[in-house]
């Protein structure tokens, strides 16, 4: 009976020990885990994020109000959306507002608009990259 005390006490003990440091390690590894997956997360939040800064590529609706700009536009049909243009300095560039029928803003793409003509959202798609580097 003793014996049998002792040995199921120690069985108790080691089972709490046990349970106890299987508590701990869950603990351990559930912060862990939620560390690397908040991290994670917060990586792909911020590289996400400055990737669509870098460029606007807003779809315009029909009829929405627009600006051209003779010297940042790679042809004519290249337009910057209002919010862009009030954020771009175009001084001394020969500007017209206009009324799209649709498309998307130009804005941050090089191959579309000069780079001098970005707004200060959207400065390229390598912005981001420089940015992370
Ligand atoms: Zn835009
Ligand atoms: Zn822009
Ligand atoms: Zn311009």
């Amino acid at each position: 009976m003793f014996l049998g005390t002792i040995e199921e006490q120690w069985k108790l003990l080691e089972f709490l020990l046990w349970s106890h440091q299987d508590n701990n390690e869950y603990k351990k590894l559930l912060e862990w885990l939620e560390e690397l997956a908040s991290g994670g997360e917060g990586f792909e939040k911020t590289f996400v994020d400055k990737q669509e800064r870098g460029v606007c590529g807003r779809e315009m609706k029909h009829k929405e109000p627009a600006y051209k700009c003779n010297e940042c536009g790679v042809d004519g049909g290249c337009i910057q959306c209002v919010e862009c243009f009030e954020n771009s300095d175009h001084t001394g560039h020969d500007v017209k507002r206009t009324l799209v029928s649709g498309g998307c803003c130009d804005c941050g793409d090089p191959q579309s608009w000069s780079p001098k003509g970005f707004c200060k959202f959207h400065q390229g798609p390598d912005a981001s990259v420089k940015n992370i580097r």
